[in-house]
């Protein structure tokens, strides 16, 4: 599996043709004799929900510089969404969090970005479950508090399909 057309297969390096399978034309190694799968890469967030909005960063990194979202990024191999949502969101704002107690909220499609797609799993909790003050780190330019209604007031950009992950998150944690 890539995340983008595979124009070389990841395991012998032959370079790949177009075969028709299951539908689609797919990228097909004619040394192994197997389709190089190209899929969506998995995701996992969680919206913080305070009594004075939903904690989100601004991003530091592209696609969408400067652009603020619900803190996460890129599940490890070996992770849970639940546990991805939680390492991301530490390392991001600082925040402490039991993956345990994530409740999930709703999942999004987006892309592509570079011949990528995601798929972005998002979880909601209260900030009475959490631990630490937010702040800045890897990644983030920024940390706030904000509603949908903050939002529209202000001049700041949400990322992608987070305006949806915002109002959810609010309507139902807040
Ligand atoms: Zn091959």
């Amino acid at each position: 599996m890539t995340r983008q057309p595979a124009a070389f297969c990841p395991d012998c390096g032959t370079a790949t043709t177009s075969r028709h399978v299951d539908g689609r034309d797919r990228r097909f190694c004619p040394a192994c004799e197997q389709v190089v799968w190209h899929n969506p890469i998995p995701t996992a967030g969680v919206a913080v929900v305070g009594d004075e909005g939903v904690l989100l960063g601004q991003r530091a990194v592209a696609p969408g510089v400067g652009e603020w979202g619900v803190p996460g990024g890129h599940m490890e191999a070996d992770e849970t969404p639940e546990e991805a949502a939680a390492r991301e969101l530490e390392e991001e704002t600082g925040v402490s969090v039991d993956p345990d107690a994530l409740t999930l909220l709703e999942t999004f499609t987006t892309g592509p970005f570079a011949g990528k797609y995601i798929v972005s799993i998002g979880f909601a909790v209260r900030a009475e479950e959490t631990t630490g003050e937010p702040e800045p780190l890897n990644e983030v330019l920024d940390v706030g508090w904000f509603t949908p209604e903050s939002v529209a007031a202000s001049d700041a950009v949400l990322h992608e399909d987070h305006a949806q992950r915002l109002r959810f998150a609010w309507e139902r944690f807040g």
